[in-house]
């Protein structure tokens, strides 16, 4: 047995920890010596930090990231007091002795109250295998992400119709054209319907235009109310309404149709005071895959578009308040011009 000195061990525990700390720390210096080229190249701000999430070294960009200057980042040393973030990076590093990398992760310091940031963490393990630290990158994104919201908000609002608040018909269209391919790769139906206020005019001529844009704005909104998150409304002229009904079968389109009359019939619309009785006809026209095999896209979409409307047409011209549907290819007599006369 080796007989160890009584003065050379430790008077404690804590100093053994003090020790292995130490040692730990030193291995930790000597590893941030030995890649500090490829550490002076990173553009991110970045820090090494031992088990302690104490930092041993940083660059530049860290001490603007923190608001703090090279002096005092070394005097506060603690990561979490320089910089906070919403999902520590260290100690899950530290743990699974495996990379990380977290997206869009808040946190704050003193130079940005409200950031938004890209983290890298690798943990650097020594030569006994054991986790000595870790090094953590961190990009600032918080402008990136503030104008890519702000590109969102513009982009949806560029698709969506100011008063009805229901996509605008060069959305629509376009739309139908995303269904339109799904359809077609699913083998489901696909119905189109077209609404139309009845003698809209005379609600503008007798109420005003602002009772006018109350109702359109009221029948857009049941017609949202009435349809599913995997249908699409869009408003298709001032008083004309286009519902593009995802799987749904002729009898589909006519149960939705006939339901959104009736909603539209027994709803109270009332404007500063008076009450507007609305109607709507309507028109429906569905694509099933036996369809005019080898049309491309688009003109299966003219199509349907162009056979609702005729359908609405009829609904019109048979009296209003009703549905009308066409269910298979237009034949030579049953378009619009062929009925008029
Ligand atoms: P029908 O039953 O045949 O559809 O008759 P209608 O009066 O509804 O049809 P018409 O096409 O003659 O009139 C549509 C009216 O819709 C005319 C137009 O002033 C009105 N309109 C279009 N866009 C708007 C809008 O944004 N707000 C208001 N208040 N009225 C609008
Ligand atoms: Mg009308
Ligand atoms: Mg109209």
């Amino acid at each position: 047995m080796t007989h160890i000195p009584n003065n050379t061990l430790p008077s404690s525990s804590n100093e053994l920890d003090a020790k292995r700390k130490e040692k730990l720390r030193g291995q930790l210096k000597d590893w941030v010596k030995k890649n500090q080229l490829m550490l002076e190249i990173l553009l991110d701000a970045y820090c090494v930090v031992d088990t302690e999430s104490q930092v041993v070294d940083f660059n530049v960009a860290f001490t603007e990231l923190c608001g703090e200057s090279y002096r005092k980042v070394k005097k506060i040393a603690d990561f979490s007091s320089l910089l906070h973030t919403e999902q520590s990076p260290i100690k899950d590093v530290l743990e699974a002795q495996k990379s990380l990398r977290l997206d869009e992760i808040r946190g704050s310091s003193k130079a940005f109250p409200d950031l938004k940031m890209i983290i890298g963490a690798i943990p650097v393990i020594s030569d006994s295998g054991d986790s000595i630290g870790a090094l953590i990158t961190m990009r600032n994104v918080t402008a990136e992400s503030l104008l890519q919201k702000k590109y969102d908000e513009r982009k949806k609002e560029s698709v969506i119709d100011g008063l009805t608040k229901v996509y605008n018909k060069v959305y629509a269209e376009e739309y139908l054209l995303k269904m339109l391919k799904a359809t077609l790769r699913d083998s489901k139906p696909l119905s189109v319907v077209m609404t139309d206020i009845d003698h809209f005019k005379k609600v503008n001529d007798t109420f005003g235009h602002p009772t006018g844009d109350h109702v359109l704005a009221a029948v857009s909104g049941l017609l949202k109310d009435e349809s599913r998150d995997t249908d699409a409304v869009g408003r298709f002229g001032g008083e004309e309404f286009i519902v593009i009904l995802a799987k749904s079968d002729v009898e589909g389109a006519k149960i939705f149709a006939e339901r959104y009359r009736k909603r539209v019939e027994s709803t109270k619309i009332s404007f500063e005071g008076n009450e507007v009785p609305v109607r709507v006809s309507i028109g429906t026209a569905t694509f099933n895959q036996e369809w005019a095999p080898g049309m491309d896209l688009g003109s299966i979409a003219k199509e349907l578009v162009s056979k609702a409307d005729t359908a609405l047409y009829f609904a019109k011209a048979n009296g209003r308040n009703q549905v009308c549907q066409i269910e298979s290819l237009p034949s030579e007599n049953n378009n619009r011009d062929s009925n008029k006369k």
